[in-house]
């Protein structure tokens, strides 16, 4: 059985895999009107990734920053089919993807194939491991909404763990040491966050184990944020080592085990480092069904880091897949700012394909030669603009109450640091958030962490 929606055949079926930045700002911008829209996506949400690692120390509540994508379609002008699966192959010739839904509970039918005219794949990435040994199996990461949840329910284990009577001062130090790996914004935000935890409520819960925990940050480069200018780096550098964060540069991970993390400094030297806690925030890299549809089209998609597309998005070898967000590689950042405004390009695009598709049809069924003439006119006025990035800057909180901003403004690049940036960081993602509902979440749960502070309960 295909999939059930009020089904128009003069309308083309747009398939759109994802429900994140990318997917849901075309959503947002898409007229439902000129296709029979169908959204693919395990997840039923849209999640507001910058301020995940404020979910991972209970700052937020995971469920201010999270949309249901049904919210959104269901205002739509046309109804928008949800399905809430896992897209597993996409075949670019015969133009169809196939699907499952691999959740905890399933009906009778857990898996179609489904037909596409467009389709917009936006899926994002996984984190990266590089394959080091125990990654997956010791570390947390900071992606999804399960991996926060994960890490906090984790790191107060680690706390509470240390808190049993008896245990040694060795071994309460080693439970209080949590490493985050990768000096990218999500491990430094992630970082800030933890501080701010212990400051500002660990100390008075565990006043006898607050002096132990320590936060340790790993990278492998010379330097933390390589995006950002060179005085936000510094900036960055100074606060952490007033907060007491330990930042190691030039620093490897090389293994993760269950109770340490095996590290290669810049002498070279490998040395085990015992730990509580690692949380990965070691980047990017394809999901298996984004290799699986390249390596379907070698000629074209030769660039291993991801999906590569014309000047309208089109996937280079598939004219009718639009490819955005982080499962792409470009000259773009693989950030949300990015996966946005390509989605809202693809809204105006296929406004314009729309109305091109009708001429079309029309054209075809044109009786006089004069008519066909004319449409053939209007067909060739119908042009697409090339996408085009509009860069608005970098924000990053880096805790203490202080984030860094590098800010594009009349042409020159801006840098700010402290507690008044930090004060435009909540302002810019609380006025980004999607909804009204979200924003004044997020703004409820600032006050309740400022009034009662932080919950520790572990469930
Ligand atoms: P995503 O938003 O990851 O969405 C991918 C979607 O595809 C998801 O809904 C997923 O469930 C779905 N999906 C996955 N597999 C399949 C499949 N097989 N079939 C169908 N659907 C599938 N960027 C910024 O610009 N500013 C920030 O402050 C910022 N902060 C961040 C903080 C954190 C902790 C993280 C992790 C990232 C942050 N980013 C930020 C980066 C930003 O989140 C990503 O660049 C952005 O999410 C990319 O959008 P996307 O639509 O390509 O992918
Ligand atoms: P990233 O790729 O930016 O940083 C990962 C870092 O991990 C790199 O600096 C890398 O050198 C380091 N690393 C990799 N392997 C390592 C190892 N074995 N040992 C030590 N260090 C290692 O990843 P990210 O921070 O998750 O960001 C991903 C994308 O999301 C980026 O484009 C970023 O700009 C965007 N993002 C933006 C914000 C923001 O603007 N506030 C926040 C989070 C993420």
């Amino acid at each position: 059985p295909g999939p059930q929606l009020p089904f128009d055949p003069s309308k083309k079926t747009l398939v759109i895999l994802g429900s994140g930045w990318g997917a849901t700002s075309l959503l947002k911008g898409l007229d439902t009107g000129d296709y029979n829209t169908i959204v693919v996506s395990p997840k039923n949400f849209f999640l507001f990734t910058p301020l995940l690692p404020s979910v991972a120390v209970g700052t937020l509540n995971a469920r201010s920053i999270l949309q249901p994508t049904r919210y959104l379609t269901r205002h739509k002008e046309r109804q928008v089919l949800v399905i809430e699966a896992e897209a597993k192959e996409v075949d670019p010739v015969n133009k169809t993807v196939t699907l499952s839904d691999d959740s905890e509970i399933q009906g009778q039918i857990s898996s179609t194939t489904i037909p596409y005219d467009y389709l917009v794949y936006a899926v994002g990435a996984e984190t990266q491991t590089f394959g080091i040994p125990g990654v997956k199996e010791h570390a947390c990461f900071m992606k999804e909404l399960h991996d926060a949840e994960k890490m906090q329910r984790r790191f107060l284990d680690c706390v509470e763990s240390a808190a049993f009577p008896g245990q040694s001062d060795e071994e309460k130090d080693r439970l209080l040491h949590m490493v985050v790996v990768g000096g990218g914004p999500t491990g430094i935000e992630l970082s800030g966050e933890l501080r701010d935890f212990l400051e500002e409520d660990l100390k008075s819960w565990y006043p006898e184990l607050a002096s132990r925990i320590r936060i340790t940050l790993v990278e492998a480069l010379p330097n933390v944020l390589p995006s950002f200018s060179k005085e936000l780096i510094a900036y960055t550098e100074r606060t952490f080592k007033e907060s007491d964060i330990e930042i190691l540069t030039k620093t490897m991970v090389r293994k993760v085990n269950e109770k340490s993390v095996v590290l290669k400094g810049p002498d070279g030297v490998e040395r085990e480092v015992p730990c509580g806690m690692v949380v990965w925030a070691a980047g990017n890299t394809s999901r298996q069904i984004t290799r699986d549809l390249m390596a379907k089209l070698p000629e074209d998609q030769t660039n291993k880091r991801g999906i590569t597309f014309d000047d309208h998005l089109r996937m280079k070898g598939a004219r009718d897949i639009f490819a955005i967000g982080d499962c792409t590689t470009s000259s773009y950042a693989p950030t949300a700012q990015v996966a946005s405004q390509q989605g809202s390009y693809l809204s105006r695009v296929f406004k314009l394909l729309a109305k091109k598709d009708k001429l079309e049809a029309d054209l075809s069924h044109a009786e006089t030669s004069e008519g066909a003439e004319k449409l053939k006119r209007q067909i060739d006025k119908i042009k697409l603009k090339p996408f085009h990035y509009s860069h608005q800057g970098s924000l990053a909180y880096i805790g203490s109450d202080k984030a860094i901003a590098d800010l594009p403004i009349f042409g020159r690049e801006w840098t700010s640091g402290g507690v008044a940036t930090f004060m435009f960081w909540r302002s810019a993602y609380l006025s980004t958030l999607f909804s009204l509902r979200n924003r004044s979440l997020v703004a409820g749960d600032w006050v309740r962490v400022k009034l009662w502070g932080r919950d520790v309960s572990r469930d």
